[in-house]
């Protein structure tokens, strides 16, 4: 039997953790924080302490304890046993922290699917900013048109259109037809034939479920790659006027900000 159990990203913003089992395989799609994690309780000088790993998380029952998820380190300081890894793989659509970081939790043996463009931002957010790191993992990268087989899965990672680059939605052939997991996606950015392409694969596949989620619609991003405007972006980058770990989050949107005339600061530092 193929089942999805939803932990996270039902009726919130972010916070992408599902799991698919199929026969042998046991997947995680995407291993996100929602935005609004701990909200109810934290504020800008009270946070969850750190050094209690997932403590103060599962007091206020903000993160699900799952057995044989989560590692060692995460557990040491909590009541709930730590055992063995229990699941195939992580599969993750892109680098966005409502979709990567509580990566920082799982037991570093579980491997990483994840885009090639996708692991070098994630490393580089690891570098620059602390509370993006989500530590060491058996990273196992790809690039559209690669097909890896996990404990008898086969999944087809196929490139989307996103702010983030690198971005992917995954055809997940089960057992029991095609499972359609579109992680974030536009039709409007600068590579939308990209989203494109992966709606035509989903659609030939004729899935037996789609998981999907909306982004922001309003933003209408108009600016062809060679317009000034990505120029513009590309000689902050090469001065040092960008921080990369931010450019890597938002570097499809600067183009189209930049060419409205609003400042590369102003975009990487909102409001
Ligand atoms: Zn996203």
């Amino acid at each position: 039997m193929t089942q999805l159990t939803f932990y996270g990203g039902v009726a919130e913003i972010g916070g992408n953790k599902i799991l698919l089992e199929d026969r042998d395989a046991r997947i995680w799609l995407d291993m996100g924080a929602p935005f609004s994690l701990g909200e109810e309780y934290f504020g800008e000088n009270l946070g969850p302490r750190g050094r209690f790993g997932l403590r103060d998380y599962f007091a206020l029952d903000l993160i699900p304890r799952i057995p044989g998820l989560y590692s060692e380190e995460a557990l040491a300081r909590t009541d709930f046993p730590y055992r063995a890894s229990a699941f195939s793989a992580a599969l993750i659509t892109h680098v966005h922290f409502d979709h990567t970081n509580h990566l920082q939790w799982v037991d570093p043996d579980l491997p990483v699917h994840l885009g090639e463009g996708t692991r070098t931002i994630l490393e580089s957010w690891g570098t620059t900013s602390p509370s993006m790191d989500v530590g060491e993992h058996p990273f196992r990268t790809f690039h559209t048109g690669d097909t890896p087989t996990i404990d008898g899965l086969e999944v087809e990672p196929i490139h989307v259109d996103h702010s983030a680059p690198a971005a992917y939605g995954y055809l997940i052939h089960t057992s029991e037809g095609t499972v359609a997991y579109t992680g974030d996606l536009r039709r409007h950015g600068p590579l939308g034939r990209m989203t494109d392409e992966f709606i035509e694969a989903a659609a030939d596949a004729r899935p037996a479920a789609l998981i999907t989620e909306g982004v922001p619609l309003s933003w209408i991003v108009d600016v062809p790659v060679g317009h000034p405007a990505f120029t513009a972006v590309q000689e902050a980058a090469l001065d040092g006027r960008l921080d990369p770990a931010k450019l890597g989050m938002h570097a499809c949107r600067l183009p189209a900000a930049t060419a409205r005339g609003l400042g590369i600061g102003e975009v990487l530092e909102p409001g």
